[in-house]
């Protein structure tokens, strides 16, 4: 669908002829050359949330390699394969800050998902992202922890390396302002994240229709409100809140729901699991997750980013895109700076409606 009224089959040099968006093409293009794999660094943490997907499928069951040793050969071996850019995740990556130590020394790209309760060193300069998935009352309701965000943004308050990620569930749209507002406040930058659904779970957390509404429309005015300390865009709004899942509008290209072994994530992302081993046919970014029900943020930096042809249509499209992947570079690399958005409208995804 093309967001261009008049039709017009636009060549992409013709959209590249506008200054503004040919700035911003190359500013983000620098950075194509991200190649990325995950790994799960324990399979301890040190709180018990209400629908992780890390407690879910038999990764959990994984023993834990801890000798720092085989964390650098691995990182090495990834690097000779063509790996530039890791994410360390779950569950809980700062109980284990030597190993993320090792990968930080051989890979210098990277980001950290952690709950923010235990500080990780500043050594490991990859970005740090801490999940809030409400306020501190609904934090000690579903995640069992107390004072969650005065905690995290203790540990985190000035530094460079975090970014807040809100979760927004079926039934903390209304907290997302307190949260924000907290935050902005404290200087810190925060992205929008929402919840999806570990495969089998029908909890109260799941979204509606009426729940994904209510969220864009929340997410679009704390953008407004925010515009220095909220990581978002319109396009980032409507690709993660629309009745569709990421995988129909975009065509999820991890290995588990993408056969493929020419070209892009299906040929080179592994998700390695806390004993070093991995699995292609669960390889996602967030395995375990019900792919109907996929709205993440994770998935949508990879699988977005992925589809520039589809959304170089014309200007209005193209700027969308833009912005997402300006969003997506700024909340992932440690050093890039995110510019104003160009696109502040809604623009649906391309071959969908806006909603
Ligand atoms: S903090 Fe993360 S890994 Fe730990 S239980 Fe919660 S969602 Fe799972
Ligand atoms: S859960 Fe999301 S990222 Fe993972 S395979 Fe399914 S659609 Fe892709």
């Amino acid at each position: 669908m093309n967001a261009d009224p008049s039709n017009k089959e636009w060549k992409f040099s013709e959209i590249l002829a506008d200054h503004e968006i040919r700035a911003r093409w190359e500013k983000v293009r620098r950075y194509f050359f991200l190649r990325e794999s995950t790994y799960d660094m324990a399979n301890r943490c040190n709180i018990r949330c209400e629908g992780c997907y890390y407690y879910k499928g038999d990764k959990q069951s994984a023993r834990e390699n801890n000798d720092p040793t085989a964390w650098h050969d691995l990182m090495r071996a990834e690097k000779a394969r063509g790996i530039t850019y890791v994410v360390l995740a779950g569950a809980e990556p700062s109980l284990v800050p030597e190993l993320c130590e090792a990968c930080f020394q051989e890979m210098p790209l990277g980001t950290i998902a952690t709950n923010g309760l235990k500080f990780i060193p500043a050594s490991i300069n990859y970005k740090i992202h801490i999940s809030v998935w409400g306020n501190d009352a609904t934090s000690f309701d579903i995640r069992n922890a107390k004072n969650m965000l005065r905690r995290q943004i203790e540990n985190y308050k000035g530094d460079p390396r975090a970014v807040f990620v809100y979760t927004f569930t079926r039934n903390n749209i209304d907290q997302a302002r307190e949260v924000s507002g907290i935050l902005a406040e404290q200087g810190c930058r925060l992205t929008f994240n929402m919840f999806s659904a570990p495969e089998g779970y029908e909890g109260p957390l799941r979204h509606s229709a009426a729940s994904l509404d209510y969220t864009r429309r929340t997410m679009i005015e704390l953008l407004k409100a925010y515009p220095g300390e909220v990581f978002f865009s319109h396009y980032n709004a409507v690709a993660h809140t629309h009745r569709s899942s990421l995988h129909e509008l975009y065509s999820c290209s991890y290995p588990r729901m993408n056969p493929s072994t020419d070209i892009g994530l299906g040929r080179s992302f592994r998700q390695y699991r806390t004993d070093l081993s991995w699995n292609r046919e669960v390889a996602c970014c967030v395995p375990d997750t019900d792919c109907v029900d996929c709205r993440h943020y994770a998935s949508g930096s990879a699988v977005v980013t992925a589809r520039l042809f589809r959304h170089a249509t014309d200007p209005d499209t193209f700027k969308a895109w833009l912005d997402y992947v300006d969003t997506y570079l700024a909340v992932w690399v440690m050093g890039y700076e995110k510019g104003d958005n160009l696109c502040n409208q809604l623009v649906a995804p391309p071959g969908h409606e806006v909603f």
